[in-house]
């Protein structure tokens, strides 16, 4: 088989990575970071080269905070009968995904980003046939998919040792999200949350490096205000000294800052956040 890569950040890139250790047969197609892979392009390819069988691209890459259009691409892969493997690490939980409907086959997550549990273990949700008929297929004896979902459905177990902290604190944050009102209320939160504080950064004239029409509500990647003196480590110092987190940028093309979205966070967070931010580039521009 033949894998299509798409990657327009670094978790894409990673993707390459892993099939080049895998030794999986693979061929790469890079976007810019700031663009959406367009699905057009990834159906010529695909009508270029007919040896392709599976295509995988990121949802949400968490490098630049861009939300990449997985329907019209998962569309074009699945009229050309090419399965099709989505990155939704930071997407799953808090942002509606219609996985049937828009014909995934496999969709990856983990327990610890948007369904907001501890790091542990990853989960696939995966066409039932696609999963069978990978049976005996895998090239490693550690993520041999189907011989795991094979024993969990013996006895609902873990092949090797189960991560019995995380499965507890998973079980708990799926409570959680459904008393917050399940993927919708989430992802409301966060959208919400996301656009406050892309409002709030644009009266001090910091402004996100990605277009509004593809900013995701997951991260947001910024760009510094014009002139800034001040560096990564004395901002982020300053605002965690007052009891915030904030991340350095990962983009290649840009000098940028990221602000995440994931997990308990309220409006009441941005503003005093945007307080926070505010008093320091106040400070900074007197020293
Ligand atoms: C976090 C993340 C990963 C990597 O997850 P690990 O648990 O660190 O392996 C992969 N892809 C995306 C899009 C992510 O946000």
């Amino acid at each position: 088989d033949k894998l299509l890569i798409i990657a327009n950040g670094a978790y894409g890139e990673r993707m390459a990575d892993i099939a080049a250790h895998a030794g999986i047969c693979h061929v790469v197609y890079n976007e810019v970071y700031y663009k959406v892979p367009d699905a057009q392009k990834i159906a010529e390819i695909l009508d270029n080269d007919p040896s392709i069988t599976h295509v995988s691209m990121v949802h949400s890459e968490t490098t630049s905070g861009i939300l990449n259009d997985i329907e019209a691409v998962a569309k074009a892969v699945k009229a050309r009968n090419r399965t099709m493997i989505v990155d939704a690490m930071s997407s799953f939980g808090g942002v509606d995904i219609p996985i049937g409907e828009w014909g995934i086959d496999f969709i990856i997550s983990s327990a610890n980003k948007c369904i907001q549990g501890v790091p542990g273990f990853s989960f696939i949700i995966a066409d039932r046939e696609k999963l069978i008929a990978s049976k005996g297929k895998a090239r490693s004896l550690s993520l041999d998919l189907y011989d795991q979902w094979e024993t969990m459905n013996k006895d609902g177990k873990w092949r090797f040792t189960s991560p019995t902290h995380v499965v507890l604190a998973f079980s708990q944050a799926l409570k959680e999200m459904e008393e917050e009102g399940g993927i919708p209320a989430r992802s409301r939160r966060y959208t919400e949350n996301n656009r406050l504080l892309i409002e709030k950064m644009a009266e001090l004239g910091i402004h996100p490096y990605i277009e509004a029409e593809h900013q995701g509500p997951i991260i947001t990647t910024f760009c510094y205000p014009e002139n800034h003196t001040f560096s990564f480590t004395e901002m982020y110092t300053y605002i965690k000294d007052r009891g915030y987190a904030i991340y350095p940028g990962k983009v290649t093309e840009a000098d940028t800052f990221r602000i995440g979205n994931i997990g308990e966070i309220y409006r009441d967070d941005i503003l005093k956040l945007m307080e926070i931010i505010t008093e320091f580039l106040r400070e900074s521009s007197h020293e």
